[in-house]
């Protein structure tokens, strides 16, 4: 799968230098040279970016505040900050803002391509490319799934998920109480390049059930389409 990545710095040489080394291996890449332009671009492309690679120091609105709107409006996406060694503070604020790692200038290709291939990786094996998120959260009947926290809320009182179990809620919910396979739960939430049995949905699914119903065996919720998958049932 082509490797996407959105590279906002606004010194051309730093820029084009950054650039040229991605394409040399292989990365399909969107430049900006503002903070503006960089969100404009990630927006008209509908998010379908594995990585963005975000100096601090920017004209215009500064990458901090570029990686929390990135952020804000994907959280699967890896983001990269391109820090100068006098930017301690900022490098921690980065990551406080979303930021997945940072690179210090002046850097090297090699070094700048391994950080963004290892980044790039783990965004894929999340799953798809990343989708735009919709809303903060969405809400069915009594349940309210938390997009920004990745928990769920049951007549006002949290419950905690995992990752995986998050990924299958939001998937079922966004499916509005239309059945799902296994496979495609297994596509969705695992990724097109996982291996492993469609068992595993359904030890998720009865996990799910021990934290959302009232009576694991006897889901009113999660309900089990016989010769189908699951569905969401509010
Ligand atoms: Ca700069």
């Amino acid at each position: 799968m082509e490797k996407r990545v959105l590279v906002c710095e606004d010194e051309a040489a730093i820029r084009e230098f950054v650039v040229i080394n991605l394409k040399r291996n292989g990365f399909d890449v969107r430049e900006a040279e503002t903070g503006e332009a960089a969100l404009r671009i990630f927006m008209e492309e509908e998010g379908r970016f594995h990585v963005a690679l975000l100096d601090l120091m920017l004209p215009g609105i500064d990458g901090l505040t570029v990686c929390r709107e990135l952020r804000k409006a994907n959280d699967k996406l890896g983001i990269i900050m391109l820090t100068a060694r006098t930017q301690e503070t900022d490098k921690i604020a980065g990551l406080s803002e979303g930021a997945d790692d940072y690179v210090t200038k002046p850097f090297s290709p090699t070094e700048l391509v391994a950080r963004v291939t290892s980044l790039c990786r783990r965004v894929q094996l999340n799953g798809h490319l990343p989708e735009p998120k919709q809303a903060d959260q969405v809400t069915m009947g009594e349940f309210v799934l938390n997009h920004r926290r990745r928990c769920l809320e049951k007549s006002g009182k949290t419950i905690e998920l995992t990752q995986v179990e998050f990924q299958i809620l939001d998937f079922l919910f966004s499916q509005k109480g239309n059945p799902v396979s296994r496979e495609r739960i297994l596509k969705q939430v695992w990724g097109e390049a996982y291996v492993g049995d469609d068992k595993i949905v359904d030890v998720n699914i009865r996990r799910l059930r021990m934290k959302i119903e009232e009576d694991a065996g006897n889901p009113k919720h999660l309900m089990t389409v016989w010769g189908k998958g699951y569905k969401w049932q509010s």
